[in-house]
């Protein structure tokens, strides 16, 4: 048996039930054959790859938070701290109710080759907890995030780790961690989280930078395949953070985006999506999607899921994990789609992500299209580094020279292993080389 099905089967042994986790760890080792079987014994001999798919750290811990009745109810929160060969851990906090450990380490072991990827020095970590913010009064997510931090202050800092949001954490909740981080630690260190308000040491762009970034490298994808973004057609699944400003770049770069969707429903709006309005709903009134086609005539709101039955030329499927199955894939490639790029963490199935790949389809894996984001909070932790604010600007242009750059490094690792248009594998490559070298040199962990 090669070295990457006995680490395969370790995992799974280890891991039984961490099906997401295990899901994450194949689709990497997988594509990374070539890399491996040809530095083999020199892995071998470091553990390189039992190394790598074990967390340096897992911290769980209790989080009880009193809501506005009084009543006590505990969730669980979680950080892991995968992997601080080539800096600080980085990764975001997630809270939502699916949060489990599994998700957990799906989400910090892809964070390692991402951050990788990005040129930046950030380790790879993740966490959140399995508290669902839906429905709660402002005071209570307060009290939760209170506590939460309460306990994350112990095992995070600007030189250790650097949390930021994900899914269920936006700018009000990290006011709200950072405010008593602050309060605990009795010092001013705003590179502690990246995410924060523009008043306490966010950095311009950091908001849009998920979605922007997804088609700055979208449109390098398509230029090196000789296409144009301009006139397309795109379907966007989400409605959060990454899904809104992927749509506003995707229309101001001259695309028209008909779809988005979030957990109840999803919208078709053949006029093209009216961002601020979606802006709106979302952001301001946190509403649900149905009350953006009730103030636009042009959109019709369903029920459900079905974004990917729309016809397109570019699907951006910007929700969640396992949200693109193998029958959307189909139906996608039956209309005509020829690009799809992951704005969230692993949306497309593995048997999705092979038949779109198999059918010509070019795709491009998240932890390269959505490293936008994370790369804006790497500028955010220097730029706090300098106690400097700079402008949006400067913050965008380094924004776009990190995307094509990305860009660049995969589609050539691709090249140099023969696999010319597999950007999974350029991706997971490219990603892995300098995490795997990192790793050898500090032999010691
Ligand atoms: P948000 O919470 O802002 O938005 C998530 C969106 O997806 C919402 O519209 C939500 O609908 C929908 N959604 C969430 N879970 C489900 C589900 N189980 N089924 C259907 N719809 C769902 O999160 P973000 O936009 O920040 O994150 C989206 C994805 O992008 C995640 O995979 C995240 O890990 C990834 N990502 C985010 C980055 C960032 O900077 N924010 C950076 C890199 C990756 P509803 O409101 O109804 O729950």
């Amino acid at each position: 048996m090669g070295y990457i099905d006995e680490v395969l089967e370790l995992v799974a042994q280890q891991n039984p039930d961490q099906k997401e986790f295990q899901q994450a760890v194949k689709e990497v080792l997988s594509s990374l054959r070539p890399v491996i079987e040809k530095n083999e014994a020199r892995y071998r001999r470091e553990a390189l790859l039992e190394k790598m798919v074990n967390p340096e750290r897992v911290i769980m811990f209790r989080v009880p938070w009193q809501d506005d009745e009084g009543n006590t109810h505990v969730n669980t929160g979680y950080r892991i701290q995968f992997n601080g060969a080539i800096g600080p851990y980085k990764g975001g906090l997630r809270f939502h109710p699916s949060v489990n450990l599994s998700i957990m380490k799906f989400l910090a072991f892809e964070q390692c080759f991402k951050n990788s990827l990005t040129g930046l020095p950030m380790g790879g970590g993740k966490g959140g907890s399995d508290f669902d913010p839906k429905g709660k009064s402002d005071r209570e997510i307060l009290r939760f995030c209170q506590s939460f931090m309460t306990e994350l202050v112990k095992y995070i800092g600007p030189d250790t780790d650097v949390p930021a949001g994900d899914i269920g954490v936006g700018a009000r909740e990290i006011g709200y961690m950072y405010g008593q981080y602050r309060r605990i630690r009795g010092a001013y260190e705003g590179g502690a989280l990246t995410g924060k308000g523009l008043t306490y040491g966010g950095s311009l762009g950091r908001k849009q930078a998920t979605g922007y970034g997804l088609l700055y490298l979208t449109r390098e994808l398509l230029k090196a395949n000789n296409m144009d973004i301009a006139g397309k057609i795109v379907t966007v699944s989400g409605a959060g953070n990454v899904a809104i400003y992927a749509i506003e770049k995707a229309t101001a770069m001259g695309a028209k985006v008909v779809t988005c969707s979030d957990s109840t429903g999803w919208i078709y709006d053949p006029e093209g999506i009216d961002v601020e309005l979606l802006k709106d709903v979302k952001e301001v009134r946190r509403a649900r999607l149905d009350a953006y086609a009730a103030a636009r005539p042009s959109a019709q709101y369903k029920e459900g899921r079905g974004v990917w039955s729309v016809k397109c030329d570019i699907a951006l499927p910007c929700a969640t994990q396992n949200e693109l199955l193998l029958d959307d894939a189909k139906m996608l490639v039956a209309n005509g789609c020829t690009a799809v790029c992951e704005g969230a963490n692993m949306p497309t199935t593995l048997e999705a992500t092979h038949y779109l790949q198999e059918s010509g389809v070019l795709f491009c894996p998240g932890k390269a299209a959505n490293a936008g984001g994370v790369a804006c909070s790497g500028l955010e932790m220097s730029q706090n580094s300098q106690r400097l604010s700079w402008s949006v600007e400067e913050v965008d242009e380094k924004l776009q020279t990190i995307m094509v750059n990305i860009f660049k490094n995969l589609d050539q690792a691709a090249k140099d292993y023969g696999m010319a248009g597999n950007y999974v594998a350029g991706a997971n490559i490219a990603g892995f080389e300098k995490l795997a070298e990192a790793m050898i040199a500090q032999a010691s962990f």
